[in-house]
């Protein structure tokens, strides 16, 4: 059986109470729908928005996590904490984290091991830059972030991989459907190739995905939903991108 589809949403710094209304909006429109959603607000809202959301319609998630439980780490928030506040997964690696952050490979890892021990799941992001692609090194970056981002205790019940290119991120431009095609069918490679249930990892292309372009790139192999940004904030815009994946 075919992973079931997950639209996760990142709303990065954006969203102030008033914005709590838009999850309302989405999970009214998206009644039914037979996909799974995920929204990681800022981690001022997590916990009013899980409140809000009705069990099983929307889950939330938080947008990073430290690798230790608890401690003198001002301003950080533990998986522990994300998974009290009533987040159900947490993404790690995002590029913007690993380009303001210095979040090398081995951090991002430990970071994903901490929301598996939270309970939590990691939503993993890996892509090359533009200077990367354009050098021909995509596949090889792919699989070296996936080898080292990717901790030993993931399976297909905890982890999901996101492939965002950095160029994709905020800018309006995607890459060709083949090239997401080339990078996705890599990426099962490798998970198939190391982990029993590899075949099983959801795999989310996230990058300037849009309601005009969603269903194009749904239609892709291993393509088993999407991480998406500016999109995700309204409703109105989140709900097509939701419903091409049902
Ligand atoms: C993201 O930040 O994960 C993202 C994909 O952003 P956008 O959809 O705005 O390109």
């Amino acid at each position: 059986m075919p992973p079931r589809k997950l639209a996760a949403g990142n709303w990065k710094m954006n969203g102030t109470l008033a914005s709590l209304a838009e999850v309302e909006t989405l999970m009214h429109d998206c009644a039914g729908a037979g996909v799974d959603i995920l929204i990681c607000p800022p981690a001022t809202l997590l916990r009013l928005m899980a409140e809000r959301v009705s069990a099983g319609a929307v889950a939330v998630g938080g947008q990073d996590c430290h690798a230790k439980e608890s401690g003198a780490h001002t301003g950080d928030i533990s998986a522990e904490q994300l998974r009290d506040a009533g987040a159900s997964y947490v993404i790690v690696g995002h590029s913007e984290r690993r380009a303001d952050h210095g979040e090398t490979d081995a951090a991002v890892a430990a970071k994903a091991v901490a929301a598996h021990r939270a309970g939590i799941s990691s939503v993993i992001c890996v892509g090359e830059t533009e200077a990367q692609r354009d050098a021909n090194e995509t596949l090889d970056v792919i699989a070296r972030q996936l080898a080292g981002s990717v901790p030993d205790c993931a399976t297909a019940a905890n982890t999901v991989i996101a492939y965002e290119p950095v160029w994709a991120i905020g800018t309006g431009r995607t890459p060709t459907n083949d090239q997401i095609a080339e990078v996705h069918a890599a990426m099962r490679e490798a998970l198939v190739a190391r982990f029993a249930d590899g075949a099983k990892f959801r795999l989310l292309y996230g990058g300037s995905v849009k309601p005009a372009n969603a269903a194009e790139i749904f239609a892709i192999a291993h393509v088993d939903g999407a991480l998406v940004g500016g999109a995700s904030l309204k409703a109105a815009d989140f709900t097509p991108i939701v419903r091409a994946l049902d």
